[in-house]
């Protein structure tokens, strides 16, 4: 038997870098592209335009608007990121 390698594909949220695993099986891997895909959607997943978000980092609003959560950066308090950068900058 020979040994080859295979290319395997997973999602992870570009959100909070979690990695999608496949409720049933527990796999974070498929062989094609495709599969992850539709896999990761059914689980509530969105994916579009090359980004994948996990079910906790967006939103889906009354007309069915989908917004994706603010990074934890953003969660900041204004005051909070100018404190911050006046360190940095007195540093
Ligand atoms: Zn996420």
């Amino acid at each position: 038997m020979a040994i080859f390698e295979e290319t395997m594909y997973g999602v992870q949220c570009d959100r909070c870098k979690k990695i999608y695993e496949e409720y049933h099986s527990g796999s974070t891997v498929f062989v094609d592209k495709e599969s992850v895909m539709e896999a990761a959607q059914d689980d509530n997943w969105l994916i579009e335009d090359s980004k994948c978000y996990c079910p906790d980092c967006y939103e889906c609003g009354e007309d069915d608007e989908i917004t994706i959560k603010p990074t934890q950066e953003d969660d900041l308090p204004k005051d909070e990121r100018e404190r911050q950068l006046l360190k940095d900058f007195y540093q």
